[in-house]
């Protein structure tokens, strides 16, 4: 059986601990191999390889970060068909699909490139006479990222271009579900010619995580994963004194207007409610059918979740792929059995969906419920498999309350030919953000990824410009040269003459 070990000083690195987790195909359900759990000790000694390697980097020009960037980006376009194929064979989703997600975490190594351009600062001459003031943004020291199984590639990508763009150091905890495509990229990273100790990988479990909060070494945390661990990461981080952004969980809506383009709003409510098999954090898994447009909306969707090529991720027929782990597959199916007790109406019912020659893989087909209450589990609950919920809403305000009330906010789309109705949806929606008939209105990498409300712990959303300012701290400096203005002690407030 493959041991995945950790990735630390520029190698692997095997670590005290004995423990580890199992690794599985969920296309087939077997194991595909095992992986370390990293204890205190082994988590210790990668921050103490990255505090080492941090001076020399921070010192390095931005323009030579930036050229290891530039490298990396041709590697990992160089390795795409095989970081694709890492990803589904142990996330599970289809390959076209996996492809976009690197991608996705490609397009923050590139604007990362630019990174000399972001790092210029301000500078303002004559702020008093023969002053000059001028403000630098310098990183961190080690800053740290623990990631969620459901992007292996992309999610780390957020994180770790920017921070060492920046300058930083970097200790990465991947999901312990899918963690070979982090190791692939940190060998991608030492090929493209990055010093040993900037990118470091720890495998581990909550003792990893634990590890990495208390060690004072650790100066920043980002996390991606659930809700209530989010908030975890962000009362602990923060209790020893380090900055922290922790993007948390989502129910996101799709709000379809009576006047809308009805096939363009299924099409999209299809891609986003089932890809991936509802596995992405911007997974629509409410569909809010304003005015009288329920019936046909309900109708249309049934036909086409009733259609849907369930599949291994590497058959290039299949639309979607398995749950990531058996687990979570009795977790959604437990969902729905949930909401047809409740009171919805399911209209589709995957649960019994069977794949022949893969009959232990952690399939579920697609699941459409209809006439889903707001008090309902189903609604308030993070599924986060391919269950579509339909609430009917008797008109506009109506459907926005419903976004604005839930407990998350992380993504939203509204679907209308009106101009003015799409305008004032963005305006108002408590999101972070925003679609106007665009289905998953994932921010490019040169904006800004992050949700509202409980999607997200801190102040800083992740990669662009945001990341930038995540990544580094703001230094003003004032001077004046012994040849200018010549003052008098000065016991007052200075003001600038
Ligand atoms: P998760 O919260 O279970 O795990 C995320 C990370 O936290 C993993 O690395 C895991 O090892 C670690 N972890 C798990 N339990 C822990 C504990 N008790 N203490 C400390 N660390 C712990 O999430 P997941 O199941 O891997 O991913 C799915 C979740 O991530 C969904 O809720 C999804 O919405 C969310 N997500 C959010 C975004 C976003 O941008 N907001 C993006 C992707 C995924």
């Amino acid at each position: 059986m493959k041991t995945i070990e950790h990735f630390v000083g520029g190698k692997s690195f095997s670590g005290d601990s004995k423990k580890t987790s199992k690794v599985f195909n969920p296309a087939t359900g077997e194991q595909s191999a095992e992986v370390k759990l990293a204890s205190t000790k082994d988590v210790n000694q990668a921050v103490a390889n990255a505090k080492k390697a941090f001076e020399d980097w921070a010192n390095k020009p931005p323009l030579q970060r930036a050229r290891i960037m530039f490298k990396f980006k041709e590697l990992i376009e160089k390795n795409s068909d095989e970081l694709t194929k890492i990803i589904v064979s142990e996330h599970g989703k289809v390959y076209e699909d996996a492809k976009g997600s690197l991608t996705r975490g490609l397009e923050v190594v590139e604007y990362a490139c630019g990174i000399p351009q972001m790092l210029k600062g301000e500078f303002t001459e004559n702020v008093g006479s023969s002053v000059d003031s001028w403000s630098i943004r310098q990183p961190l020291g080690v800053c740290a990222g623990i990631t969620p199984f459901n992007f292996p590639a992309m999610v780390p990508m957020w994180m770790f271009p920017m921070a060492i763009a920046c300058g930083n150091t970097f200790v990465l905890k991947p999901s312990e579900k899918d963690p070979s495509c982090s190791m692939r990229l940190a060998e991608l990273l030492k090929d493209a010619g990055l010093p040993d100790g900037v990118f470091n990988i720890v495998n581990g479990d909550k003792e990893a995580v634990d590890a990495l909060i208390s060690n004072k070494d650790v100066v920043a945390m980002s996390f991606v994963g659930s809700t209530p661990i989010a908030k975890y990461i962000y009362e602990n981080c923060a209790k020893n004194e380090k900055r922290v952004q922790a993007l948390g969980g989502a129910k996101n809506h799709c709000v379809v207007m009576p006047d809308c383009d009805l096939d363009q709003a299924v099409n999209g409510l299809m891609g986003a409610a089932y890809g991936s098999a509802g596995e992405r954090c911007m997974a629509q898994s409410v569909a809010v059918a304003v005015g009288g447009i329920g019936d046909k909306l309900v109708e249309s969707l049934a036909k086409k979740v009733e259609a849907l090529k369930v599949g291994p991720g590497m058959d290039k027929l299949s639309e979607m792929g398995p749950l990531v782990t058996k687990e979570h597959l009795a977790k959604v199916k437990g969902y729905v059995d949930i909401g047809e007790k409740e009171g919805a109406k399911l209209i589709v019912d995957g649960r019994n969906f069977k794949l022949q020659g893969y009959e232990n893989g952690y399939y579920i087909g697609g699941c459409l419920f209809d006439h889903v209450k707001k008090d309902m589990r189903i609604y308030k609950e993070e599924i986060f498999g391919p269950v579509l919920s339909v609430v009917r809403a008797k008109d506009f305000d109506e459907a926005l309350q419903l976004v604005n009330d839930h407990e998350f906010g992380n993504g939203v789309s509204i679907f209308t030919r009106d101009g003015d109705t799409g305008r004032t949806f963005s305006n108002k929606a408590k999101i972070g953000m925003v679609g106007i008939n665009i289905p998953i209105p994932v921010p490019m990498a040169f904006h800004s990824f992050g949700g509202w409300k409980r999607s997200l712990f801190g102040d800083q959303h992740m990669h662009g410009p945001e990341g930038v300012r995540f990544y580094t701290k703001l230094k003003t400096i004032t001077s004046r040269w012994p040849t200018g203005l010549r003052t008098d002690p000065e016991f007052v407030m200075p003001t600038m003459k």
